[in-house]
């Protein structure tokens, strides 16, 4: 049955959605809320997000890693080591891209990715919503770091050479104003990079609504590469690359085989991460979560 959204689908305008799916947040509340689908393109999206107001409390848990730096538990050791490895990727695939020195990471977290760049020779910049950990990310690395706000309040015209927003989009409520302000603030050669987690992926169609990365109702928006390629054009973006984040199929399996009830999980989640980690070798955007690659449309 047809379910009218308030909001227009972002990826093709029309405002027509039906329910697909009734997810958990596993994560934090227990609740439940309903994902779903553009009737004209396919998009997904969560229903009834939390307003401003009750959002924050969905991510107050010691569960929600990406946020903590705690090192206890299997889980956690493991997405620390990832993490690590990752530092040294993301640089590597930064340098191959572009020659700039610019960065600006929107959603910088714990911060680990912008000292990592500094040591490196970045002129880096961060910004972060969650007070707290924006004022930890400054008192452990000296790093500038800024609240969101900052994105509305400022236009720096071709100011970056590098944006990067590392699993930050589908968090982000009004991507048509961030989108506008990062084309604004990104120079002519410069680019800008978005890792987001891919629901068309083998692991997502294998646990279905119970698949770790649509993350309700932290995850708003759930990205195929053909939705995301359309919404960055729609901005005055192309796609020059796409790289697959590998290890992300192993630890969205490996959640989802959890929720799902799949015993022993680790086995089932862990022939599942495999099994997606081959589909996407030759092929990155099949991966459970891609890196896109993106540059400002000049000729218009
Ligand atoms: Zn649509």
């Amino acid at each position: 049955m047809s379910n009218a959204s308030p909001r227009p689908c972002p990826i093709c305008g029309a405002n027509h959605w039906r329910n697909v799916l009734t997810c958990t947040d596993h994560f934090v509340s227990g609740e439940t809320f309903q994902v779903e689908a553009c009737e004209t393109c396919g998009f997904k999206q969560t229903q009834g997000v939390p307003g401003d107001d009750t959002i924050g409390n969905y991510y107050h848990s010691e569960a929600y890693i990406s946020h903590s730096n705690t090192n206890k538990g299997l889980m956690n050791r493991v997405y620390h080591l990832v993490r690590t490895y990752m530092l040294g990727r993301k640089r590597q695939l930064i340098a191959s891209l572009t020659p700039g020195k610019r960065l600006l990471d929107i959603g910088s977290g714990t911060g680990h990715f912008l000292q990592h760049m500094k040591m490196h020779g970045y002129q880096v910049a961060g910004v972060e919503v969650d007070e707290a950990t924006r004022q930890r990310s400054i008192e452990a690395f000296n790093l500038m770091v800024s609240d969101p706000a900052c994105l509305y309040q400022q236009a720096p015209t071709a100011a970056y050479d590098v944006i990067t927003m590392w699993h930050v989009l589908e968090h982000v409520e009004d991507l048509d104003t961030y989108l506008a302000w990062i084309h604004e603030a990104l120079t002519n050669e410069g680019r800008l990079l978005v890792a987001v987690p891919n629901c068309s992926s083998l692991d997502a169609s294998v646990y279905g609504r119970f698949w770790a990365a649509y993350d309700v109702p932290r995850h708003r928006w759930h990205f195929t590469p053909t939705d995301i390629k359309t919404l960055m054009v729609r901005h005055g973006f192309n796609l020059s690359a796409c790289k697959a984040l590998p290890f992300d199929a192993f630890y969205n399996s490996l959640m989802s085989a959890g929720y799902a009830g799949k015993r022993p999980a680790v086995l089932h989640g862990g022939w599942t991460g495999l099994r997606s980690w081959f589909n996407s070798l030759w092929h990155p955007e099949r991966c459970s979560s891609v890196i896109y690659a993106l540059k400002k449309n000049t000729d218009k």
